[in-house]
């Protein structure tokens, strides 16, 4: 069931708030446009309705105002490319007279695309004036910004009561990953392990406390590893270890068994004697890892034993590598977690894929098409699976 396949945008100005804030090169090319891509199915909708697409959103971080480098007017020929040809309007100001006169002279099947919100401070700061203006530009509201949805921002959160209930709506891109995020986190099928890797403990403490409520099995690979092997009195070389954060494992692993939640860490690791990707390599006992030398990727033993847990998982969610994959030589248990969740999804497991670098490895080593979602939003789904309430997701729902 969908509110938004289910709504008629015939005539209707829709002010949709998209994340469009994708890379671009010294030229102004977009160098990754998936974001954009991302919106395209929204968009077809209600142009096919015969709607008309306000389009809103940031790019980059502009800190005094307009300014050339962050204006949204050099994605206007990709996104009519990405439409199939369709008009793409441009205002150079996301408020003020031109963007309203553009919008209210409209044709059904158009797409006007504003300039930068960011472009005024008072979109960050969620100014409630500055969000009515926004409202005025458009008859019903549509968030599909997953990337944004933790921040209560003018354009995400605020400009939602300026419009009643049934005139809000979540895009298909936020239908999907509401969904899917969900599903893992209220009707997970279990056993269900969490695999929770990248560099630091400290930003992953609240996902982990969280998760341990609801997961069966929490895999903790990656630098953080280390923390949690010098915690148990490991001896780690010069391995990543956040020296304030000892007493946290400690706590995390105490809590583990209270609930009876199996924390998994690697039982050996790939290490090196320096941060390169030309390194000398060898493999060690991850508590056991010599002086000079560094774990940056979990072992053979670890990765055998982390892909048969995977295997017998029903719902799978994974945040963060399991090692430096960015190097040929320590990706090796990224790629095979990766194709281990590949694999328990063929045979009707549940898998959600978020953050960053866990997306960029699924991205990069092909396996984006063989797992259940991949999610657009790092930061959102961070903070979603930390159990906090989205700003973004609360102002369509409330
Ligand atoms: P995060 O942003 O916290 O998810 O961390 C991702 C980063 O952690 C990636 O750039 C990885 O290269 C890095 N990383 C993963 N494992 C290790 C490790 N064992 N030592 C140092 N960095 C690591």
């Amino acid at each position: 069931m969908s509110a938004f396949n289910d709504y008629n945008f015939r005539d209707q100005k829709a002010l949709v708030r998209v994340d469009f804030n994708v890379p671009l090169d010294a030229g102004f090319n977009i160098t990754d446009d998936n974001r954009m891509r991302a919106a395209i199915p929204t968009i077809k909708k209600i142009i096919n309705d015969g709607g008309k697409v306000i389009l809103m959103s940031h790019l980059g971080r502009p800190k005094d105002g307009p300014t050339d480098k962050y204006s949204l007017k050099h994605l206007v020929h990709h996104l009519s490319e990405l439409l199939g040809g369709a008009t793409v309007l441009f205002a150079n100001d996301c408020v003020g007279e031109q963007a309203y006169l553009t919008a209210s002279m409209m044709r059904p099947g158009e797409v006007l695309l504003l300039e930068n919100l960011r472009f005024y401070k008072q979109e960050e700061k969620g100014d409630k004036d500055f969000a009515e203006k926004l409202s005025k530009l458009g008859d019903v509201w549509v968030n599909d910004a997953f990337g944004t949805a933790h921040r209560a921002h003018a354009s995400t959160a605020v400009i939602a009561q300026f419009f009643p209930k049934e005139k809000r709506f979540f895009g298909l891109l936020m239908e999907a990953e509401v969904a899917s995020a969900e599903k893992v986190m209220h009707q997970s099928e279990k056993p269900f392990v969490a695999i929770i890797g990248g560099a630091k403990v400290s930003d992953k403490i609240l996902i982990i406390e969280n998760l341990l409520a609801r997961a069966t099995d929490i895999i903790i690979g990656g630098g953080m590893a280390y923390t949690f092997m010098r915690a148990t009195g490991g001896h780690t070389g010069s391995s990543l270890c956040e020296e304030d954060r000892l007493q946290t494992a400690l706590d995390i692993l105490k809590k583990a068994e209270e609930k009876g939640v199996c924390i998994h860490l690697p039982s050996d690791s790939i290490i090196a004697d320096k941060f390169a990707a030309d390194a000398e390599t060898s493999t060690a006992p991850s508590h056991e890892i010599p002086d000079g030398w560094m774990g940056l990727d979990i072992g053979p033993m670890a990765t055998e034993q982390f892909c048969n847990v995977i295997k017998r998982s029903k719902t799978i969610l994974w945040n963060g590598p399991m090692g430096v994959f960015e190097m040929e030589k320590f990706r090796h248990g990224t790629v095979a977690v990766a194709a281990a969740i590949a694999d328990a999804t063929q045979k009707g497991s549940f898998s959600l894929v978020g953050g960053g670098d866990s997306v960029a490895a699924v991205n990069q080593f092909h396996f984006a098409d063989k797992v259940s979602y991949v999610s657009t939003g790092g930061g959102a789904m961070l903070e979603y699976f930390e159990g906090k309430e989205l700003p973004g997701i609360a102002a369509v729902k409330s």
